[in-house]
């Protein structure tokens, strides 16, 4: 049993949770319920109150700002960015919208939303991916007001951000424009969350032939997803763009992980299949 709230707007449902955590109620954001609802189906989740934030349209939609940054509202559907336009995603943010076809199924793309999947930090989730690849800025509003956490501040491990119970994410800034950037994984079914996922931001000098720096995440090798700076050291000693840098990044990825071994894959299996993957979303990145 658990009681239903349906929120009105968000003082109000900052305002609930905090009253609703003081008084030691479980409270919990449900938003398209998509990861929670499944959760409580299978009583890993058992909270004791739902604060509904589904009809604050204010926390919906993509907008670009002077600066250059995309701003997506925490209630912005996967589908809602898969389908963006061009005069919003592209081309510094064409990766945000190919990558979510990498995400469940459609059905659950039209209900789950961006801030659902940063709230609830799946260690191989797209869009905790993302963030950390490309520097996110997640902000949080509390009673105490509004809060900006980095992304790599943001995720703390399995399922743990570093969001307080009587908080709501409001929002994810992208700061800066990628236009090489490019997300690939592997997972048994198509739709299943990944065994492991690689996301690469590259960057090419004028020419457009030559690396000279670049970003590297990996979800699936750890509790969270993280950036391999030793795969990124390679990326900025720079040189022509091609299989034998991508390759040479890759190793570098696979020897810098101590991933974990599961039910999905083995340890070695998740080592194999990042250097597979890192150096495909390097060809990836830069062949657009
Ligand atoms: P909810 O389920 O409503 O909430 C999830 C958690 O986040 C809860 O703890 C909730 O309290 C908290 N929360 C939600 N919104 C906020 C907010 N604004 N502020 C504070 N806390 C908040 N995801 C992937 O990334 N990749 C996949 O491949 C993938 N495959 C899936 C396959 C299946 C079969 C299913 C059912 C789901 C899959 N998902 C996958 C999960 C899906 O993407 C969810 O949409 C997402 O994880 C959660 O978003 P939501 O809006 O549904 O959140």
């Amino acid at each position: 049993p658990f009681t239903y709230h349906r929120a009105r707007d968000l003082a109000g449902a900052a305002g609930l949770l905090a009253e609703l955590a003081a008084a030691g109620g479980e409270p919990k954001v449900v938003a398209g319920g998509q990861s929670l609802v499944a959760m409580m189906n299978f009583r890993l989740a058992r909270p004791g109150h739902l604060v509904d934030i589904s009809r604050l349209d204010g926390l919906r939609g993509l907008r670009t700002d002077a600066e250059g940054a995309l701003h997506i509202g925490a209630l912005t559907t996967h589908h809602e960015v898969e389908t963006a336009p061009d005069a919003l995603l592209g081309p510094g943010f064409t990766v945000l919208r190919t990558a979510m076809r990498w995400v469940g199924h459609l059905p659950i793309r039209t209900r789950g939303t961006v801030g659902g999947s940063m709230a609830h930090a799946d260690a191989t989730a797209e869009w905790c991916l993302l963030a950390v690849l490309l520097d996110a800025v997640l902000v949080a509003h509390g009673p105490a007001g509004e809060r900006r956490i980095g992304a790599r501040d943001f995720f703390l491990g399995y399922y743990t951000t570093a969001l307080e119970e009587d908080e709501v994410l409001t929002e994810v800034v992208f700061p800066s424009p990628a236009p090489y950037a490019a997300l690939t994984e592997f997972a048994q079914r198509h739709g299943d969350f990944a065994t492991v996922a690689a996301a690469v931001d590259v960057d090419l000098a004028a020419d457009g032939r030559t690396v000279c720096g670049g970003r590297v995440a990996l979800g699936g090798v750890a509790a969270l997803p993280v950036r391999v700076p030793e795969a990124e050291a390679v990326l900025a000693q720079g040189g022509r763009a091609g299989p034998a840098l991508y390759k040479a990044v890759a190793a570098a990825a696979a020897l810098a992980i101590d991933p974990p071994g599961d039910a999905s894959g083995s340890a070695e299996y998740r080592r194999g299949l990042t250097r597979t993957l890192v150096a495909r979303a390097c060809e990836e990145a830069v062949s657009q």
